[in-house]
């Protein structure tokens, strides 16, 4: 399918979920009761994740990358790895937040990463990080309308009174990862797809707390050593990786990985 009929196939998606949800009333993404996009009792059963070492997978307490695995390793490599929620129990709700635009689901996935953001032990000291999220191709995002990744680290910038940078680009529109098999997922990225952005257009995004609307944007950025980089899932680890080796190669020294949900 070419990706203009993609474009008109979304606007009018879009328009759908709009006049549906004048006419009808809105059901439960996960159970289908009457009611709001999530409803409660499947909020109640949202597992949340163990944490893991971002290099080995393995276990670790606080998501803290072990030590073991940062030597062994001729890369740097995130220092930690947080991840709010086991994938299948709100895969329902981040699938109407991206791929259905119900902003009702995108306000609910923020709220929760939020949360555990808030809960996280030992807490992140987030104005001491700049904050920035996995990019997606501009002509992607302009079909969806949004990225879904920086609609969350907005929310965490607005909730830790931070700010946003955008500071990485997708240079190649690459098939999504949620349409390729594993294998095909590491092919698609074995060229990194993302770059680095130019200092000029790093430009601060500031958001005012509770809202995840942009309100101003101050002069450009250089590149900031200490990094909190947010994406909304993590599934193979190659979209996050193929991110923080551009943002350590130009000048990162410090890299926290934070991610909605973990498949
Ligand atoms: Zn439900
Ligand atoms: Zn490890």
């Amino acid at each position: 399918m070419s990706e203009t009929i993609a474009e008109i196939k979304h606007v009018f998606k879009r328009a759908w979920n709009w006049l549906d949800s004048c006419l009808f009333p809105s059901h439960c993404a996960r159970c289908g009761a009457e009611g709001p996009v999530f409803c409660g009792l499947c909020i109640a059963e949202i597992q949340f994740a163990r944490q893991i070492c971002f290099v080995c997978r393995k276990e670790s307490e606080n998501g803290f990358t072990h030590q073991a695995c940062r030597l062994a390793i001729q890369s740097p490599a995130p220092c930690r790895f947080l991840s709010a929620c086991e994938y299948a129990s709100i895969a329902k709700l981040i699938h109407a937040f991206k791929y259905e635009q119900i902003a009702e689901a995108g306000k609910i996935c923020a709220k929760i990463l939020a949360e555990f953001a808030c809960r996280v032990n030992p807490p992140i000291n987030f104005p001491k990080y700049q904050i920035t999220f996995v990019p997606m191709h501009s002509r992607r995002q302009n079909v969806r309308g949004f990225n879904q990744s920086q609609i969350l680290a907005n929310t965490i910038a607005a909730e830790f009174g931070a700010s946003t940078v955008p500071l990485l680009s997708k240079i190649a529109n690459t098939p999504a990862q949620a349409e390729l098999n594993k294998d095909q997922r590491a092919a698609n990225l074995a060229k990194s797809p993302f770059a680095c952005l130019e200092h000029a257009q790093r430009k601060t995004i500031f958001v005012p707390k509770k809202k995840t609307e942009k309100m101003a944007r101050e002069m450009s950025q250089p590149m900031p050593e200490k990094i909190i980089l947010i994406d909304d899932v993590f599934t193979t680890g190659s979209t996050m990786k193929a991110c923080c080796a551009q943002l350590f190669s130009a000048g990162a020294r410090e890299i926290i990985c934070l991610t909605l949900a973990r498949d």
